[in-house]
């Protein structure tokens, strides 16, 4: 047995990724007085990264930290700047106080991995679990390989918190793999040196020609310091850093800088899931796809699905039933309190992509800040009234309203 780590060799639940959705959950499950263990198979939790660090202020502070620390590396002030393919842009500016910040991942995932363990779970990074255990068609623990020995471990219920791979997940649940629409490449550098127009604000570039499918976004982390990447369709004629690279090219005050850190990875948007649990077993952040599909952001989801599960397998610990018709529960929550909204902003994610560089040109001309953050929320019907109200865009009726 693996006597350093002096590990049972039953838990109630087994966590199967240290992000901040696996971490969220072993802490709340933790403080509610069950046995948890989390694996990991990185050997540095956060490291590398494979995100662009922004959240908004709410949800950090929602997640218990008071907005002090010192992974927060900058706060956004004055809102961000949306650019359309021909250049004109729409200024959508903080409203009621709702800031965001950029945080060095690195550090953040592992307060939310402190944050687990001084609660009482016990974590363990270079653990990469390979199985899941199955018996009696239920998972009932898995398998995992450190320093290539092989080791089981039994639990009442297994997490898949595994990130976008979802080795596990796809297997116990068994998913289709994702479609090219449903499923974005990533890539991104972190750059020193440059010179940006407002360091407290967020820039994004929309365009088929530089980001298929996608935009390029610049978080600013510092005065002159920010994450400059793009997210496409996963079946582009070029890679993700081929866009990006012709993109930063033609930015002088851009290319001048000094790259700190390349960073890739895939975001799941769209293909969200409408069954996330098995017997003894359950889902949650980007390995459920609980990604946010026009913009990318998965940190909130994660975390939010995280307390739905953990109220869930509490009550399931209680019960002593981890069928998956008492997870069902979670489904059920989820998709109620996420998932329908996800699934609205998704189909006007679909309507998008059918929309030409010229049309992005005029829809950007025409819309107002308030009416983007309508689209953000997934609200059909007001984009419906925006494009009747406006004779320049009825032309867009055929994507948003007779759908
Ligand atoms: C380029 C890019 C930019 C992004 N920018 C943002 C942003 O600005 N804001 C935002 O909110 N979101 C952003 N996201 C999305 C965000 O990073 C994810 O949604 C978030 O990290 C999901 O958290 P999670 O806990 O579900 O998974 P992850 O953070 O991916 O954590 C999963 C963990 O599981 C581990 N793991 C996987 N398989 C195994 C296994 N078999 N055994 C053990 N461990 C395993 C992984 O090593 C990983 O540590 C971005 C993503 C990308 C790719």
């Amino acid at each position: 047995m693996l006597n350093i780590f002096d590990l049972k060799e039953k838990y109630d639940i087994i966590v199967i990724g240290a992000g901040p959705g696996g971490c969220k959950l072993a802490e709340l499950c933790a403080k509610k007085g069950l046995d948890c263990l989390v694996l990991e198979k990185r050997q540095e939790i956060g490291a590398p990264k494979r995100c662009a660090e922004g959240i908004g202020k709410e949800h950090l502070l929602n997640l218990g930290f008071s907005g002090n620390e010192k992974f927060i590396l900058n706060e956004i002030t004055t809102g961000s700047i949306l650019y359309a393919p021909n250049g004109q842009h729409i200024i959508l500016p903080i409203k009621n106080n709702k800031t965001g910040y950029i945080l060095e991942r690195k550090l953040f995932d592992k307060e939310m991995a402190s944050k687990a363990a001084l609660a009482g779970a016990k974590i363990f990074a270079k653990c990469d679990v390979v199985d899941a255990i199955i018996e009696n068609d239920f998972v009932c623990g898995v398998e995992f390989e450190y320093y290539e020995k092989k080791y089981k471990i039994k639990s009442d219920i297994v997490i898949s918190a595994e990130g976008v791979e979802a080795k596990i997940a796809r297997n116990v649940l068994n998913l289709p793999i994702s479609k090219p629409d449903e499923i974005m490449s990533g890539y991104q550098y972190e750059i020193e040196n440059i010179d940006l127009d407002n360091s407290h604000r967020l820039e994004f570039y929309i365009g088929v020609d530089i980001s298929p499918g996608g935009y390029i976004w610049i978080f600013p982390k510092g005065k002159k310091k920010a994450n400059i990447g793009l997210g496409i369709y996963s079946n582009t004629k070029h890679t993700a850093k081929y866009y990006l690279d012709k993109w930063i090219n033609t930015k002088s005050n851009l290319k001048k800088g000094s790259v700190l850190e390349e960073n890739a990875g895939a975001i799941p948007v769209g293909g969200l899931l409408k069954k996330m649990t098995a017997n003894g077993f359950l889902t949650i952040g980007d390995a459920a796809r609980q990604v946010h599909p026009l913009h990318g952001g998965g940190l909130y989801e994660s975390t939010y699905a995280a307390k739905i599960a953990a109220d869930v397998i509490t009550d399931a610990k209680l019960q002593n039933d981890f069928s998956d018709k008492f997870l069902d529960k979670y489904n059920k929550i989820w998709w109620e309190k996420r998932g329908d909204e996800l699934l609205r902003v998704n189909k006007i994610k679909k309507c998008f992509h059918k929309i030409s560089d010229e049309d992005f040109n005029l829809l950007i001309k025409s819309v107002k800040d308030t009416h983007i953050a309508n689209i953000m929320k997934g609200n059909v019907f007001e984009i419906s009234k925006i494009i009747l109200k406006n004779p320049k865009l009825i032309k867009f009726s055929k994507y948003f309203i007779l759908k």
